[in-house]
């Protein structure tokens, strides 16, 4: 039987589609109201130059979780790889790059003591991440128990860690809270490996390489080790066919998605979300509302604090969230050829991150509000393995770069442009005469990133994904488990556990918990 009433979800990211697709497959009725023009949030593919196509801020999945991709048929709905587990290409500025995938060094200058350590290393840290990857599809234990069975949910993360065994339990716990670049250093002596390790650890964070909590972060990034994922892959036409696969899969299932519809209220009444009211006054009065904004917009924007509790509100507003990943999308008439990289490796991830130093390095000046000098990049040329995205022989070039604070002193009106240039030459160092090959650049700051793709701060996690913001801490107590302390209204995006990146967790687990599957 369906409702009257619908549950509304807010926002058409992956997150929010994934929890309309899960809701209608249970039977409600469910609108989905998405203030763009089209679906994806930030996993978008956009035209930024004629013919030109890219993944406009998210690039490569990387923690896509195969349940979801199962259960919602996405394959069946588009869904495609144009190139799977890419390696990792760590560029080296004075010669033969290093290539790494998630077990092994490939090639490159590596001396055998540390291929050997490397080795060691990935296990070691893949088994670690395959415990907090265990812990994506469960909702975060409670803290205070009523129950015996609220005891249950700890229980199970307990076991998982038992399960490491005495001697791993103790590395686990001794690591996870470290800064990666004592851990890198502890295990090897090439810089570049150090290197490399640390940009996956900082990346999308507000953190370099010496910050306390980065191997917490470096985990997180390799958690798809719980299941079985060995690297970031490429979908085929980029990122915005998963989300178009899952916009499908979700009006399969019933949902309605309204698009250019922006909401500017969450209506409470009696302490319970009544509906939304759209930009122009319309009111869809709704059984429930999940919203995939992140929790500094849902709860402060469109509830209010009039409705929270002041030390709730103020949990929200002192969330960390402020945004360091900028994106540069150059169109090139040509491939670009990076030195010291072989041509059969010209396609995988290519990371400029020399050092752990270097990593740590380029976060200083973001605590200062500055741009760095001297920033690390995670690039990627999805056209070596995807023809749709260019026209026949030209290319184009996506890069992650950091780090680019959303608050820069002066504003980014004034550092954009030199920004810019500073990215340009630095990559021309590393692919000289990249600059003579580009027909357009598009640099997204973060401040760009907050406005187009409305994310406050314009952060990667919707907000800063650290051990104090994690698990049963994500966003903040009180809203750890989708619930908020607005009855029947939930939270379901990238702000919730287990946080950003294209995983479809946040948005299932609170599908479930919305339906009253979980206790
Ligand atoms: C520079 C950068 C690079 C990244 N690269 C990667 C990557 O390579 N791989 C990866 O896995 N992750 C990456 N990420 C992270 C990833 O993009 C996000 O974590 C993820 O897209 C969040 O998904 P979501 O569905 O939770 O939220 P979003 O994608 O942010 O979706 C929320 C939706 O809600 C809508 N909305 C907001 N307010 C309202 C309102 N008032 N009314 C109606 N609708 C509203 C928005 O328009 C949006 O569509 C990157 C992030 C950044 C910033």
């Amino acid at each position: 039987m369906t409702e009257a009433r619908p549950t509304v979800v807010i926002g058409a990211g992956h997150n929010g589609l994934v929890a309309a697709a899960y809701l209608a497959r249970a039977g409600r009725r469910v609108v989905v109201v998405e203030a763009a023009g089209h679906v994806g949030g930030a996993a978008v593919t956009r035209e930024f130059a004629p013919h030109f196509r890219v993944s406009a801020v998210a690039h490569l999945t990387h923690l896509l979780d195969p349940v979801i991709v199962r259960e919602l048929a996405l394959e069946r709905h588009g869904l495609a790889f144009a190139r799977e587990s890419l390696r990792t290409v760590a560029l080296n500025p004075d010669g033969e790059a290093v290539v790494l995938d998630q077990r092994a060094v490939v090639a490159g200058p590596v001396a055998e003591p540390d291929r050997a350590a490397y080795a060691e290393f990935m296990v070691r840290m893949r088994r670690f991440a395959a415990v907090l990857g265990r812990q994506h599809r469960r909702v975060p234990p409670r803290l205070a128990w009523e129950r015996w069975t609220d005891a249950l949910p700890a229980a199970a993360v307990g076991l998982d860690l038992r399960r490491l065994g005495r001697e791993e339990l103790r590395e686990f716990l001794r690591i996870v809270t470290m800064a990666i670049y004592d851990v890198a250093d502890e295990a090897f002596e090439s810089p570049i490996l150090k290197g490399a390790v640390s940009l996956d650890a900082v990346l999308g964070t507000r953190l370099g390489a010496r910050s306390g909590n980065s191997v917490f972060t470096y985990l997180h990034r390799l958690s798809g080790a719980a299941w079985g994922l060995g690297g970031p892959s490429l979908p085929r036409g980029g990122v915005g066919s998963v989300t178009d696969a899952l916009a499908a899969a979700s009006r399969l299932a019933g949902a309605e998605i309204r698009l250019a519809s922006p909401v500017e209220a969450v209506l409470v009444r009696s302490g319970r979300a009544a509906g939304v009211r759209l930009a122009g006054g319309e009111v869809i009065e709704a059984a429930a509302v999940l919203s995939s904004a992140d929790p500094h917009t849902t709860l402060l924007g469109l509830v209010g604090a009039r409705h929270l509790e002041a030390e709730f509100a103020q949990r929200i507003h002192h969330l960390r969230a402020t945004g360091t990943a900028a994106k540069l999308h150059l169109a090139l008439r040509a491939p670009p050829a990076f030195r010291g990289v072989a041509a059969e490796h010209a396609g995988e991830r290519l990371l400029i991150s020399p050092s752990a130093t270097y990593a740590d390095e380029a976060f200083n000046p973001a605590k200062y509000r500055q741009w760095s000098e001297h920033p690390v990049l995670e690039i990627t040329v999805p056209t070596m393995h995807d023809a749709t995205l260019a026209p026949p022989g030209q290319h184009v070039l996506s890069a992650v770069v950091q780090y680019a604070p959303y608050d820069i002193a002066g504003g980014w009106d004034a550092a954009r442009a030199p920004f810019e240039a500073r990215l340009l030459a630095l990559l021309e160092q590393y692919a000289p005469g990249i600059g003579g090959q580009v027909i357009a650049a598009q640099l997204l700051t973060p401040a760009d990133i907050a406005r187009d793709y409305r994310i406050a701060g314009g952060h990667w996690h919707h907000a800063e994904l650290a051990i104090d913001q994690a698990l049963m801490l994500r966003p903040v107590p009180g809203a750890a488990r989708y619930a908020t302390p607005i009855d029947g209204l939930y939270l379901c995006g990238a702000g919730s556990h287990p946080g950003g990146g294209l995983i479809g967790a946040a948005g299932r687990n609170a599908a479930r918990v919305a339906l009253g599957e979980e206790p």
